[in-house]
């Protein structure tokens, strides 16, 4: 197949041998900053940051040229030796979650399956009859994998792909008591996010984070921390937990941790981390030299560039503006969230207002079917959010 004179813009071509899996429209080739090309060459200011991902926008000097580097040495050797760049990656990620021992994957998906296998290998030694029995969140996302899936909780991603992993029960996010209700003797692990992300950005209270952190020292269940989305500075601290001064046993982080290198990591304390030996788990590629030389520049690039600051000033110039377009558009219903992961509730389908937005070079995604989500590149400006609530307007006005 020659691709020199491929016809990107015809539909039927571009998808004869894609699995239907997605709706899409745009075809893109390049980036810069906070802006995306597609192949005709027509701009879109990305506020999705490919899903809460690229932090430090689009052909950032800095990343690529550390990114290179690494190129130069060593893409991968097994996880059966070590190297400089993971060495380096576990004392960065370890410092900057407060945990102690790390173990690194290729995706969100796979560090919550990783710290579910940790939790029941962790209860199992304790008392090898126990149902290692999971607690995770109604409205909850963690990944499509089949164990990442059976604690995901929308009915209709789980319910074709049936049976799941057993053992599950779902809660109220925000209801301490539901949790209480449901913890047994073989209660092995709550699973919860921070901030829930796709479920329609809901932070969680501090009575409730900090019940589940009580209750899981009082039983000895495995507090599990999913900070995929809302961790690497999203929230305005590296991990969303800080905000609430509390630790959880393990937490998974992956998306910006990698800035679109596929990466991942679960995050133990020394007690849980302990009951995982040689054996138990593995990857061929999680933590490979590449991928820990991505997270590597990443946190350097934060550190240098202040980038979690950056979030800080630009989050609160966001909400005022977003505050000022809920008190003048009765079609927004609500704008929460914390730092830059901000959901806009629409009295509307939020796939019209992000598809509206797509037509005039904006791009947003939706969260739920009502709320539009924007997690936009950390490096985003004052400017910036100007551009965006001006497009925005627009099309509160066409609606
Ligand atoms: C995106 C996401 C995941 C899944 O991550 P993948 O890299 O797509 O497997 C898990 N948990 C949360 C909270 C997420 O937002």
């Amino acid at each position: 197949m020659n691709f020199e004179n491929f016809d990107y813009t015809n539909s039927e071509l571009i998808d004869k041998h894609l699995i239907n899996a997605y709706n899409r429209k745009v075809v893109f080739s390049h980036g810069e900053g906070m802006e995306l090309f597609d192949i005709e060459g027509n701009a879109f200011l990305d506020m999705g940051a490919g899903i809460a991902v690229s932090a430090l926008g689009y052909n950032n000097e800095k990343f690529k040229n550390k990114l290179k580097e690494q190129l130069d040495k060593l893409i991968h050797v097994s996880n059966l030796y070590y190297t400089p760049a993971l060495i380096k990656a576990s004392y960065n990620v370890a410092e900057k979650t407060g945990l102690s021992k790390v173990f690194f994957t290729n995706s969100g998906a796979e560090a919550n399956e990783g710290a579910i296998k940790l939790a029941r290998k962790y209860k199992w030694l304790q008392n090898k009859e126990s149902k290692g029995e999971v607690i995770a969140m109604e409205h909850s996302f963690h990944g499509r994998t089949m164990g990442a899936l059976s604690v995901t909780g929308t009915e209709h991603y789980r319910t074709p792909f049936e049976p799941l992993i057993g053992g599950v029960k779902f809660c109220e996010y925000n209801n301490l008591d539901s949790v209480k209700a449901a913890v047994t003797e073989d209660t092995a692990a709550i699973i919860l996010e921070t901030l829930q992300g796709e479920g329609g950005i809901h932070p969680a209270t501090e009575e409730f984070i900090k019940g589940i952190r009580a209750l899981c020292d009082e039983k000895d269940i495995v507090m599990i921390l999913d900070e995929v989305q809302c961790g690497m500075g999203r929230t305005g601290k590296y991990y969303a937990y800080e905000h609430y001064g509390i630790k959880p046993d393990i937490v998974t982080t992956a998306k910006a941790l990698g800035c679109g290198v596929p990466v991942g990591a679960f995050v133990a304390n020394e007690k849980l981390a302990a009951a995982m030996v040689p054996g138990d788990h593995g990857t061929t590629y999680g933590g490979n030299p590449f991928a820990c030389a991505a997270i590597n520049a990443v946190y350097e690039i934060f550190e240098e560039d202040k980038l979690i600051d950056n979030v800080n000033e630009v989050s609160s110039y966001l909400f005022e503006k977003l505050n000022l377009l809920k008190d003048k558009y009765e079609v927004i219903k609500d704008v929460r969230g914390k730092g830059l992961m901000v959901g806009i509730e629409f009295d509307c389908p939020a796939a019209k207002v992000v598809g509206a937005c797509q037509e005039k070079g904006l791009l947003l995604i939706s969260a739920g079917s009502s709320i539009v989500r924007v997690v936009p590149p950390l490096i985003v400006t004052k400017n910036d959010i100007d551009k965006f609530i001006n497009i925005l307007t627009d099309v509160l006005n066409e609606i």
